[in-house]
């Protein structure tokens, strides 16, 4: 008798009877149960644990049989799945228009929180409409990652610079970005956004400034990788044929292709170390450039039926007024070149963080073939093709990020007082990242729910509606 009471009291408390959440909405308090846990600092997966969230905060997190006490609103059952940080994307443009045709900006926010981004640096979009996104987004009224807006920044002169910093920060900017920066205009304005606490994203180019200028200005990051090579030339220009012009884009990524075996060994070396002892952090994404060594492979993803917005495919299709859009006529040659840039920026990435420089990931979407969320889930996959253990991608993902944001006691870890930004994953994406990617939300693996600041988003649900912009918009009513 004494043994059913207590069977029947471990039976109460296991399952107290509290409903799954509801989706978009942010409950008081929600347990996750059961669950194993990557905390994202690189340490090593750890569960089952149950993660009590209060609010928009991560408030206690204990052994399974420990928590099992704590009552909630409500509840996920976290059994054999897996519950990692939210996602930080480094590098997202929030797009509503491809091509000069309208896009529904759902359909950007959707695919990112199914893809488990929580975060997004936005390095240029409208700024106008994004600003009203992330309000929108902070107060839980829009489904859509936290936004945090680094405004594309160009001046003429040192002078001008410092100004439009200063307005940058007045209109609300959290940083900015910048690209095609004469020397006088960048160190200006990295020393007036410096003084008023803004972080530097540079989209580095084959151009006047390089890794060797971001060394001395103390850029938070470099995007990409141009300007990481070309600060190692030995003759400090690439061999580019006569004919080149940058302008030009199949030109442009035609000899980027042929970049990184310009670079002096030695040089590269020392520009990388510079880069650690700066505090230069490097967001490669590595996947919007995977089109160049394989194109066709890029251009015949399976899930584009099901999940390609036709105003996305239109920008895809070739043409040189499309930024990105280069491969108007790309050749067996370019691919092979463009495989080895591959395998020497890898290789350079792998020692930058062997150092101690901190890689971050990005995705840059709605260019050259990557939708939203595939492509920063991509990125994942690539980052372990450079020789990343699957938990150190994690640790990119989710605490560099926040680490090259300033946020990183804030968010990006699985850990009490910090924001309640989840991933609960059906399956272990350490096993294989693929589980991940949206058009697997279903059945018995994928991601199950993204929560972010608390407020839990059903990704089934979320793919579904994503599905049902794409096949209106194609007219498949
Ligand atoms: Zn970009």
């Amino acid at each position: 008798m004494r043994l059913l009471a207590a069977t029947l009291i471990f039976w109460v408390t296991c399952a107290s009877g509290a409903e799954p959440p509801t989706h978009g909405k942010r409950p008081a308090r929600l347990v996750i149960r059961g669950a194993m846990v990557i905390e994202g600092v690189g340490t090593p997966v750890s569960g089952p644990r149950d993660i009590l969230i209060e609010g928009r905060k991560i408030a206690s997190i204990a052994p399974s049989n420990a928590g099992r006490g704590w009552s909630a609103d409500a509840e996920i059952d976290g059994r054999g799945k897996y519950v990692l940080p939210g996602f930080v994307n480094l590098h997202g443009h929030v797009q509503d228009e491809r091509a000069g045709q309208p896009m529904p900006v759902d359909y950007c926010l959707k695919l990112w929180l199914a893809s488990g981004i929580t975060t997004v640096r936005d390095v240029g979009s409208d700024f106008a409409k994004a600003k009203a996104w992330r309000a929108q987004s902070q107060q839980g009224a829009l489904p859509a990652p936290r936004l945090l807006l680094y405004r594309v920044f160009s001046a003429r002169t040192p002078e001008e610079a410092r100004e439009r910093v200063r307005a940058f920060q007045a209109e609300g900017a959290d940083g900015i970005k910048f690209l095609g920066a004469y020397r006088d205009v960048m160190e200006a304005m990295s020393d007036e956004a410096a003084r008023l606490g803004l972080r530097r994203a540079h989209h580095a180019g084959v151009e006047e400034t390089n890794a060797l200028d971001d060394i001395r200005c103390k850029t938070t990051s470099i995007e990409h990788w141009y300007g990481v090579p070309d600060a190692a030339f030995r003759s400090g220009v690439q061999g580019f044929p006569p004919t080149y012009n940058y302008a030009n884009e199949l030109d442009r990524f035609r000899w980027a292709g042929r970049l990184w075996r310009e670079a002096d060994e030695a040089r590269l070396d020392e520009v990388l170390s510079g880069m650690v002892k700066a505090g230069v952090a490097w967001d490669p994404t590595f996947s919007i450039y995977e089109a160049a060594r394989d194109l066709d492979k890029a251009a015949n993803q399976p899930y584009f039926d099901a999940y390609l917005h036709p105003s996305l495919e239109a920008f895809f299709k070739p043409n040189l007024s499309n930024h990105g859009s280069f491969y108007t006529d790309w050749t067996t040659d370019d691919e092979v070149a463009w495989k080895e840039n591959f395998r020497l920026w890898m290789k350079a990435v792998r020692t930058f963080a062997e150092k101690g420089g901190i890689v971050g990931t990005g995705e840059d979407a709605g260019f050259i073939y990557r939708i939203y969320g595939f492509g920063y889930l991509r990125e994942l996959e690539l980052h372990q093709e450079a020789g990343f253990s699957p938990l150190k991608v994690v640790e990119h993902a989710t605490y560099n990020g926040a680490r090259i944001l300033g946020m990183e006691n804030e968010i990006g870890r699985v850990r009490a007082g910090w924001s309640a930004d989840l991933v609960v994953v059906k399956g272990n994406p350490l096993e294989n990242f693929k589980i991940l990617y949206p058009d697997k939300a279903s059945g018995n693996s994928g991601i199950e729910w993204t929560i972010k600041d608390g407020i839990p988003y059903n990704v089934p649900q979320l793919t579904a509606e994503i599905r049902k912009v794409v096949s209106e918009a194609r007219g498949r009513k």
